[in-house]
């Protein structure tokens, strides 16, 4: 489980990385949490470190990865705090 751990690491960096090589670091990085979910209690790790179960893993409808509730708040934009108040507002 090593291995995953230093494929998950450097993820965090990619920003700093061209467009087309993110996308590729990206592919792999979604592969790996495939790869980890598995057994009758999956866990996905996320790009952030953390190790959370297949079930709060939240999926990004457009790259693809598996993000911890956190980080999806983060990827998508918008805290769910956020998105209650915006929508009760409209
Ligand atoms: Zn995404
Ligand atoms: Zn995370």
């Amino acid at each position: 489980m090593r291995e995953a751990d230093a494929d998950a690491r450097p993820l965090n960096e990619l920003v700093r990385l061209p467009a087309d090589q993110v996308h590729v670091a990206k592919q792999a990085f979604v592969a790996m949490q495939f790869k980890s979910a598995k057994g009758p209690y999956p866990q996905i790790p996320c790009g952030c470190g953390r190790t959370i179960p297949l079930r709060f893993a939240i999926r990004c409808l457009y790259c693809g990865e598996y993000y911890c509730e956190a980080c999806a708040e983060v990827h998508f934009g918008e805290t769910r705090e956020e998105y209650r108040r915006r929508h009760k507002q409209a």
